[in-house]
């Protein structure tokens, strides 16, 4: 299997190639060369999650270096569970927040961190990898690379930007994991780590990569995740389900679209956004016109400019297919809180501000069935949640752990040196 860039202007590259790159060389992203199409008729969806991972995956590594070790990889990287839990007759969620730190994005950067290590092995090489994040991502991948081999990590987050919790989780880690607070927003971290890319000469040995959703080795798991629920769906209701799903970088939207197109049970696929409407306005008006985000209650998808929006125009050239296919729809903070607030008379259930975007658009609905994807736990947005429910979220043990942890954190403003100096010197 070789990738290509979006743009078609880089040459094909293996899986490896395209992982460690992070970004294709003319500034697109990478996506598979083509789709297997499988049966889903020929799964067995009550087996094991790593198993039936390593299924759907293997096509996608076919030939590369990392493909001998597939089974090996998803064993590691899908160690906790992704319940479909039934939440009324015509409707299940999706629960992808089991990971260590409880969001969806455990799923992608775990995979990740076992395909760096075991290639680095391989070449006996240190890879940096450097996060800019708002929030869940830089957690995750923190996590996901702590104490691996040949990897060192550098996640810088906006300085007072986060919530309390998420700040915990970006700096509980030592050794090979460095955290920066940096003295600025979002876009300044990202430009930080944009200038280490474009400099050159740096870092002094071994490559440098991003851990953002850009990566396509990010991409994939989350397309294994919908297979297998799809399919749990159709076994549990003889019925195809649409997806609901929470989103800001549309990275786990498209692992949603690359499940569909390969052949898993998907009916429609629809994203939930919040003020950043740039997507809704999209499917209304056809025209695409990314710009600066606003903060809101569902940080993590405070995205003016998603760059996955890349890949799902590659896939689907005419605009008729994709809203063939999908829909979207704005919601807003007023209504993420009625949705939350409501959550447990209506449905027995705790929301995060993320989760209950999909929630809300679900309740718009009048067809049935539907999975709607749950993408944080709520006890990660306690400072939010609890006003509004009036009692404590309990906290799951992963994220129990992860708060009792000494953490460690670099302040420094918002450029190159200081983070590289501190790395360096990191290690060693
Ligand atoms: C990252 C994130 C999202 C948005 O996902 P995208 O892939 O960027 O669309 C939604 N919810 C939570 C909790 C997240 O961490």
């Amino acid at each position: 299997m070789r990738y290509l860039s979006t743009r078609g202007q880089a040459p094909p590259a293996s899986f490896s190639e395209a992982l460690l790159a992070g970004l294709a060389p003319d500034g697109g992203l990478y996506v598979p060369e083509s789709f297997p199409s499988f049966d889903p008729s020929s799964f067995d969806p009550a087996a094991p999650i790593p198993e039936l991972a390593s299924e759907i995956l293997t096509p996608f590594v076919d030939g590369d270096p990392l493909g001998e070790q597939i089974s090996a990889i998803c064993r590691r990287a899908f160690d906790f569970p992704m319940p479909l839990v039934p939440l009324a007759r015509d409707t299940s969620v999706l629960e992808l927040f089991h990971g260590p730190t409880a969001a969806f994005k455990d799923f992608g950067a775990r995979f990740l961190a076992h395909c760096f290590e075991r290639l680095l092995a391989e070449r006996g090489e240190v890879l940096t990898v450097l996060v800019a994040t708002s929030g869940d991502t830089g957690a995750a991948v923190a996590a996901a690379c702590h104490l691996r081999e040949g990897i060192r990590v550098g996640v810088l987050f906006p300085k007072g930007g986060v919530a309390p919790r998420q700040e915990q989780q970006l700096t509980c880690w030592d050794r090979n994991v460095s955290s920066f607070a940096v003295r600025g927003n979002f876009d300044d971290c990202q430009r930080v780590v944009k200038d280490a890319f474009t400099r050159g000469g740096w870092p002094p040995s071994g490559g440098l990569s991003s851990a953002n959703s850009i990566n396509v080795g990010r991409l994939l798991p989350q397309a294994v995740y919908y297979g297998i629920a799809s399919m749990r769906y159709v076994a549990e209701h003889g019925a195809i389900p649409g997806v609901i799903v929470p989103s800001g970088n549309v990275g786990n939207a498209v692992g949603a679209f690359w499940a569909k197109t390969m052949g898993f049970p998907i009916r429609h696929i629809a994203m939930a956004s919040n003020e950043n409407r740039v997507v809704p306005d999209w499917f209304e008006s056809g025209s695409w016109d990314p710009r600066p985000s606003k903060p809101t209650l569902a940080n993590a998808m405070d995205v003016g400019d998603p760059s996955n929006m890349e890949r799902l125009f590659h896939l689907y050239p005419e605009r008729r297919a994709m809203i063939e296919n999908s829909s979207s729809m704005e919601v807003d903070d007023a209504t993420i809180r009625k949705t939350i607030a409501a959550g447990i008379d209506r449905w027995g259930q705790v929301w995060c501000p993320h989760t209950a975007t999909a929630v809300h658009f679900r309740e718009q609905m009048e067809a049935p069935h539907w999975i709607v994807v749950a993408t944080a736990h709520p006890a990660k947005f306690d400072s939010i949640v609890e006003p509004l429910i009036g009692r404590d979220v309990p906290v799951p043990p992963g994220l129990v752990e992860l708060l009792a942890r000494p953490t460690k954190v670099t302040e420094i403003d918002a450029a190159f040196e200081p983070m590289a100096a501190e790395l360096d010197g990191a290690s060693g």
